[in-house]
C-alpha cells in the first residue's frame, strides 16, 4: 500500500507558509513504513529540531481504480479518520530551498499517525465535516472539509490520473491553518465531528 499526501489544500495554511495557491493538487507520497504503529508514541527523531504536527482528514481506498471520474469517486472510499502528517520543518525548508525532494522531511518512520477509522455512513456529509487537533488540551487546528481547495472526490479523481489507487491506500487530504511544533511529552488529541479518534504522546 501507499500513502498519498496533499499539500496546500487549505487557503489559510498555504498563506501561513508563504506558498502560492495551487491550480492543481500538490501531491507527495509516504511509504508504508511511515505509518506510526498503533499504541506507540511518536518518538522525536534526532535529525530534526523542528517537527511540526499537521492534522488532516484521511480516507482509506476500498476499490482499485485508475482515471476515476470525480462523480464516481465517493464509491472508492468507505472509511475516514483524522491523521497527523508529521513534518521535519527545518529539514523540509532546507530541501525546498535547494529544490530537492522533501521525502526525508515528510516520509520518515512514524511520520503518518492515524486515528480510529469511522465508517462513512456514520458521517452526515463527508463534504462538510469538521475536525480538530488539540495539543495538551488546547485547540490548535480546526478544519472543515468544505474549506478544501480540492474536495475529497476531486482529489481521488486527480490522484488516480497519476497513480493507480489500490485497496488500503491512504490519502492525507491536507492540513488547515495552525500548524506548529511539537515537544517531547506533548499529548495530541484529534476529533472528527466531536468524536475523539486519536490520542498520541510525543516522546
Ligand atoms: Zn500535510
Amino acid at each position: 500500500m501507499k500513502i498519498i499526501c496533499v499539500g496546500r489544500n487549505y487557503a489559510q495554511h498555504t498563506k501561513e507558509l508563504n506558498n502560492e495557491l495551487p491550480k492543481e493538487p500538490v501531491l507527495f507520497l509516504k511509504p508504508e513504513s511511515a505509518i506510526l504503529l498503533k499504541r506507540l508514541p511518536f518518538f522525536y527523531p534526532d535529525f530534526s529540531k523542528d517537527v511540526h504536527y499537521e492534522a488532516e482528514l484521511v480516507v482509506k481506498i476500498n476499490r482499485v481504480g485508475k482515471h476515476i471520474d470525480a462523480k464516481f469517486a465517493h464509491k472508492y472510499y468507505n472509511e475516514l479518520t483524522v491523521g497527523i502528517d508529521f513534518t521535519a520543518r527545518d529539514l523540509q525548508s532546507q530541501l525546498k530551498g535547494k529544490g530537492l525532494p522533501w521525502e526525508k522531511a515528510k516520509a520518515f518512520d512514524g511520520s503518518a499517525a492515524l486515528g480510529k477509522w469511522v465508517d462513512k455512513s456514520e458521517i452526515k456529509n463527508p463534504n462538510n465535516m469538521k475536525f480538530e487537533l488539540m495539543v495538551n488540551g488546547i485547540s490548535k487546528q480546526i478544519g472543515e472539509s468544505a474549506q478544501m481547495l480540492f474536495s475529497i472526490d476531486t482529489l481521488i479523481s486527480e490522484i488516480s490520473k497519476y497513480f493507480t489507487l489500490k485497496i488500503g491506500d491512504l490519502i492525507f487530504t491536507g492540513t488547515p491553518a495552525g500548524v506548529g511544533p511539537v515537544s517531547k511529552s506533548d499529548q495530541l488529541t484529534a476529533y472528527l465531528e466531536n468524536r475523539k479518534l486519536l490520542d498520541l504522546k510525543i516522546k
